[in-house]
């Protein structure tokens, strides 16, 4: 694991305006995905390429998911041959809002080659992270969804959170909006309702998590994260966030021990009985808050990547009533 801040060469949110109908019909003779006359699609992660594989199978279509399941998307580095996936897409599914930091250039050279870039993030009501991360003045370059826009650096310059799948009625719209987009990248209208049938089990997932997370009273209704990406989540399911490790929305930043012993202080006198750890980023930083409060429970949560199969939390829909199940299991007690 590594906690540590890059710049980026450019910023991911120049492809939010990316969503044209790209160039489809090429020839596939490699592994990548392919939905009807030969489009070749990749999703970026484990999470929405689940829902798009989810969409596309039910027309018949595959999709390639490039990163691994128990990958971090905030710190993933691509291979040659991930670039060149990416690249020699026809529709790329991807999160956007500076989530796959790693993957921005390949990003970019495959829209500049034609290909569409569909980036979620930024079209479900993004909300802004919970804390100031001192690039606020940047959310202006968010809002204008510029094209071609090079401007920015880092991960989290939007002021934006990346992590709106843990809203499953936002992943809902996604599946809706990954649908229409495999329909027009292929022309196969039944692409757009297989999108609508998987936002309608995405929906009842959410109806099912909020049904899971209902055993938590309201006073104990209080989150403690290892990075600031429950903030969705909490406002979906009615939570509030009493800290994070992790400042910034990002994995790649590291508290100071001042910060640690405050937030320690906080975990206290909140008197919360469990503290949210990543499973794509296993912390050290968790544990050694853990120690400074003393009594309390660290609890794993699928956050970034979905599980290893067999696990419960191997398709989206799993990850997230396993993840409202062990909410509900540490702090209903
Ligand atoms: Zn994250």
């Amino acid at each position: 694991m590594t906690f540590r801040r890059r710049a980026a060469a450019s910023s991911a949110l120049a492809l939010t305006a990316a969503l044209t109908i790209g160039a489809c019909g090429s020839t596939s003779d490699d592994s990548t995905g392919t939905a009807d006359g030969g489009a070749k699609v990749v999703a970026t992660t484990t999470i929405w390429g689940n829902v798009a594989e989810q969409v596309a199978e039910c027309a018949g279509g595959t999709v390639t998911t490039l990163m691994p399941v128990g990958a971090d998307p905030h710190d993933f580095t691509p291979s040659s041959a991930d670039i060149a996936t990416v690249v020699g897409a026809d529709l790329v599914i991807a999160n956007g809002l500076g989530w796959e930091e790693g993957l921005t250039s390949a990003l970019d050279s495959a829209a500049q080659d034609g290909a569409t870039v569909l980036e979620v993030a930024p079209l479900l009501n993004p909300l802004p992270l919970a804390e100031d991360d001192g690039h606020a003045e940047e959310e202006a370059v968010a809002e204008s969804g510029a094209a071609a826009a090079t401007e920015g650096e880092g991960h989290s310059e939007s002021g934006l959170d990346p992590h709106v799948w843990l809203d499953a009625a936002r992943a809902a719209t996604a599946a809706e909006l990954i649908g229409k987009e495999l329909a027009t990248t292929t022309g196969d209208a039944a692409y757009e309702k297989c999108g609508t049938d998987v936002a309608a089990e995405l929906r009842a997932t959410d109806e099912q998590v909020r049904a899971t997370l209902a055993a938590v009273p309201a006073d104990k209704r209080i989150l403690v994260t290892d990075h600031d990406a429950l903030g969705y989540l909490a406002a979906a399911y009615d939570f509030d966030i009493a800290g994070v490790v992790v400042p910034g929305g990002s994995t790649l930043a590291e508290p100071s021990s001042a910060e640690l012993a405050t937030l320690a202080a906080t975990v206290e006198q909140a008197g919360v009985p469990a503290i949210f750890a990543n499973s794509a980023n296993p912390s050290a930083l968790v544990d050694a808050l853990a120690g400074e409060v003393g009594d309390v429970e660290v609890v794993e949560l699928y956050v970034d990547s979905l599980g290893e199969p067999g696990s419960g939390a191997d398709t989206y829909q799993g990850m997230m009533t396993t993840d409202a199940q062990r909410i509900a299991d540490a702090l209903a007690g």
